[in-house]
């Protein structure tokens, strides 16, 4: 299957890794839209979040990695936000499912 991320869990492609669970891989986003931007993806390829909804298991351990990530990158405190586009209609460009962990600076509401 040719899936970049897929790509970048068996070491194909490079990534600044920040955090490696059993099951999940976290790294920093390659076009960052804040001072924290790391993305959180189940190794498993799973295509969008109503794929990996359907796998409880791997759906709340991606999201204990999110909280890791930003307690690791010091914005729990200060807030962060967890964002899963689905769907082009949502900005996904990559169609394997990833958290996009963002923080460190304010963030607006409605996003864009
Ligand atoms: P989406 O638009 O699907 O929600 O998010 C895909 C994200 O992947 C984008 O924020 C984009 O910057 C990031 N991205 C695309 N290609 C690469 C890459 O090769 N390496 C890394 N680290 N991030 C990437
Ligand atoms: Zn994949």
């Amino acid at each position: 299957m040719d899936c970049l991320f897929c790509k970048i869990i068996a070491g194909e492609v490079p990534a600044e890794v920040v955090r490696e669970g059993e099951r999940t891989l976290a790294f920093r986003d390659i076009n960052p839209q804040a001072p924290v931007h790391v993305l959180v993806v189940p190794k498993d390829h799973h295509e969008n979040f109503a794929a990996l909804s359907a796998d409880p298991e791997a759906l709340a351990e991606l999201a204990a990695e999110a909280g890791r990530v930003a307690e690791d990158e010091g914005v729990a405190g200060t807030g962060y936000r967890v964002i899963f586009n689905t769907g082009a209609g949502a900005g996904q460009t990559v169609f394997h499912v990833h958290a996009h962990v963002l923080g460190g600076r304010g963030l607006n509401w409605p996003p864009g």
